[in-house]
């Protein structure tokens, strides 16, 4: 094989870990990391006595009109396989900075589970050592589909655009056509 020959590693996460571990990105996210919690004092904890935070902050406390409470949604960190890079510390916004951080035993530990935003697994895609696992999105899927088939979603759209005009364009027929036949693919 040539010298400069391109070739895929083995294991491709693997590969990967070793590059934000060695090279350049674990310093970065550490920094952030150390930021954030200087920033959010009460997110450093222990993660064998801390009290998650049963309830979300007040403006996540809807989802669509339902109690976010009432919705099975958010992340679990398995700790055997937490190395505590702190990537889903800071991966989560500020605003909802769902998770909290123990600096001595180097584990993330969900603390705010009610902040989670519905529908996203940004950290569970981050992290890199498959620590974070969320509930399955079939419960959540027929949510949605409640919501929209109750007309609520298309009252929040209509309210939306009378607000935002700007968000009205109009399409050309070709690529209506286009999205609608994407539609009934995702829909099958
Ligand atoms: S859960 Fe994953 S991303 Fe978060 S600190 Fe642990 S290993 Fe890193
Ligand atoms: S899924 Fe998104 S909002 Fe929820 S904890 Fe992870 S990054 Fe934060």
């Amino acid at each position: 094989m040539p010298e400069d020959a391109m070739t895929f590693p083995d294991d491709p996460k693997r590969f990967l870990r070793t590059i934000i571990i060695k090279e350049k990105i674990y310093p970065n996210v550490k920094k952030e990391l150390m930021e954030r919690l200087s920033k959010y004092p009460d997110h450093r904890v222990d993660s064998r006595t801390f009290k998650l935070i049963n309830k979300p902050s007040p403006e996540f406390s809807k989802w669509h009109g339902i109690d976010r409470t009432a919705i099975r949604w958010g992340p679990m960190i398995d700790e055997d396989k937490c190395v505590g890079c702190g990537l889903c510390v800071v991966q989560c916004s500020e605003r909802r900075n769902v998770f909290g951080y123990d600096e001595t035993r180097r584990k993330s530990v969900v603390l705010y589970p009610y902040n989670c935003m519905v529908g996203c697994n940004n950290c569970q895609v981050a992290c890199l050592w498959d620590a974070i696992k969320f509930p399955d999105f079939s419960e959540l899927k027929k949510l949605a589909r409640d919501l929209v088939d109750s007309g609520i979603v298309r009252r929040e759209l209509e309210d939306r655009l009378s607000r935002n005009p700007n968000l009205l364009m109009e399409l050309p027929d070709s690529l209506i056509v286009r999205m609608t036949k994407l539609v009934k693919i995702v829909d099958k």
